[in-house]
């Protein structure tokens, strides 16, 4: 059994089959990737476009392709053929330019926002406050060819497990109260390799998870 199959199916031991896995596959090679499709795994995550535009035409198309790193709004075009959940949505334009590229090809682009919960600079988000405003706005309800099925956020890089545990809780808690005021939203997607079991245990739909399958990335070439 290779590496990443055995990694693979202990991780599918470990969670319930209520939690979406994905299997993020950036830096890797296709093949490792077709590694995992043999396997049954259909759901793959890429945080770059272009590496995603490369990868996507080489393996089956019954893929489901998650754009999960920050999005351009130039770049939306490339991915909005095939991509099957953005994310990463961290403002209104972006959204208006998903649907207008997502009209082009006559499809329905399902999307997530993301939020902000980390005590970090450099991760990107709404606030609570933001993504409130825009899921009770009327310039929402517009925008006909994409949908939001809920939300997206990354703890802090930290090993202080308390900490983790208190930001997917407060996002999980803003979850709550988002599903009231915007009801189509069903997935709450949190949780990376470091901190998967924390994030399912504080109410995760959704897990990203990377080197835990296909080991650590190699960012030297
Ligand atoms: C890379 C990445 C992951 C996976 O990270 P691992 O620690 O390798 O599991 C998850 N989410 C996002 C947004 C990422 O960029």
């Amino acid at each position: 059994m290779s590496a990443i199959v055995k990694n693979l199916s202990e991780l599918k031991k470990q969670i319930s089959n209520e939690v979406t896995l994905i299997a993020v596959s950036k830096t890797h090679p296709v093949e490792k990737i077709k590694e995992a499709y043999a396997f049954g795994q259909r759901h793959f995550g890429e945080n770059k476009v272009q590496e995603l535009t490369a990868k996507q035409p080489q393996l089956p198309a019954d893929i489901n392709w998650h754009l999960i790193g920050h999005l351009q709004t130039n770049k939306v075009k490339y991915i909005a053929p095939f991509v099957s959940l953005i994310h990463s949505v961290d403002s209104f334009k972006l959204l208006q330019e998903i649907n207008k590229q997502a009209q082009k090809c006559n499809r329905i682009i399902n999307c997530l926002l993301q939020i902000y919960i980390a005590d970090e600079e450099t991760k990107f988000g709404l606030s609570f406050e933001e993504a409130t405003l825009l899921l009770k706005s009327e310039e929402l309800k517009q925008l006909t060819n994409i949908r939001v099925v809920g939300l997206m956020g990354m703890a802090t890089n930290t090993d202080d497990d308390e900490q983790i545990r208190k930001e997917f809780k407060t996002l999980k808690r803003y979850y709550d109260q988002a599903v009231k005021i915007y009801p189509s939203l069903t997935i709450l997607s949190m949780g990376m390799s470091s901190d998967y079991m924390l994030a399912i245990e504080e109410g995760s739909t959704m897990i990203r998870v990377g080197s835990k399958i296909f080991g650590e990335r190699d960012y030297t070439h």
